[in-house]
């Protein structure tokens, strides 16, 4: 498929542990629909959780594992930790056209809730905010933020949706063109006290101003790509197209877990496996519905 706009793609890894095999089908999917575009592939790290992800030492070893594997980024690398400025002005966009609503529950709250509602053992659904916060009373809503309760600040999807309708988007991989129904999202998080921005809020903010034209990412993404969609409707952002990959499975086909530490790069090397051995490792998985011989 050949594309008539430049081609930008990125890595955008969470630095919260090691550089893994997954990390590396992802880098190595970007870069490659770059080169195949004659596009760029930027590289960005995606620190905003604070602690683990903050730590320099485990972002330098990601980047020298990238390094040593021999794949290779354009242009500066971005760290989300540097760009809350941004985050806060979308926020604070959103808030003003009435698409915000404080949230009070606490995690537990939430969970309780939720297990209450899909008591039965074999439902075990996707877990997704029941609205509880979405209608309270106004003078409530003043007097617990007046008061400091702690809360996050999420979305209402319903409201997203009378606003900008629903939405295109393109998977130029498997799925094609998708209609993105905001009513039917969950009305995620994108904001807590403790953290400037969610990772939706981020990534949707930093895609748009790195000018990437070509979101490529893991296939456990696929659902967060409608809110994405409805992020940058409401944000007047460019959309991009988006190409989802398969994960990685070993030969018994169960997918990698990210902390199984025999598919850490780190690992691999220390055993004597070479960066080419990891890098066709890891095409022949993409061309195998992600099976990989290397764990
Ligand atoms: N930072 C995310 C991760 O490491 C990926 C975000 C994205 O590609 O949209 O899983």
């Amino acid at each position: 498929m050949s594309l008539h706009f430049s081609v930008t793609t990125r890595f955008a890894p969470t630095p919260s542990g090691e550089l893994h095999l997954g990390h590396v089908l992802a880098a190595w999917e970007a870069r490659r629909l770059a080169d195949v575009h004659g596009g760029r592939c930027l590289l960005r790290i995606e620190d905003l959780d604070t602690g683990r992800t903050r730590d320099p030492l485990v972002v330098q070893q990601m980047l020298d594992d990238l390094a040593w594997v021999g794949l290779q980024f354009d242009g500066e690398i971005v760290r989300q930790s540097e760009r809350t400025a941004a985050y806060v002005v979308a926020l604070d966009r959103l808030r003003a056209m009435g698409l915000l609503y404080p949230c009070f529950c606490s995690r537990a709250e939430i969970r309780a809730e939720w297990e209450e509602m899909y008591r039965a053992p074999h439902d075990s659904p996707r877990f997704r905010y029941s609205g509880r916060c979405r209608d309270l009373p106004e003078d409530i809503v003043e007097e617990k933020l007046v008061c400091g309760v702690p809360h996050a600040w999420r979305i209402n999807m319903r409201r997203v949706q009378d606003l900008i309708g629903c939405p295109l988007w393109e998977d130029i991989g498997r799925s094609g063109v998708q209609r993105c129904v905001p009513s039917i999202c969950d009305d995620v998080i994108l904001a807590r006290k403790d953290a400037p921005a969610s990772y939706h809020l981020a990534v949707v903010v930093d895609d748009a101003w790195q000018g990437v034209s070509l979101v490529s990412r893991g296939e456990d993404l696929l659902e967060s790509t409608p809110v994405h969609r409805a992020l940058q409707g409401v944000l007047a952002l460019p959309v991009p197209l988006y190409a989802h990959h398969t994960l990685l499975r070993n030969s018994a086909g169960f997918r990698l877990a990210k902390r199984d530490q025999s598919c850490s790069i780190r690992f691999l090397r220390e055993r004597g496996v070479s960066p080419r051995q990891i890098l066709e490792a890891v095409h022949s998985a993409v061309e195998n519905g992600g099976k990989c011989t290397l764990f």
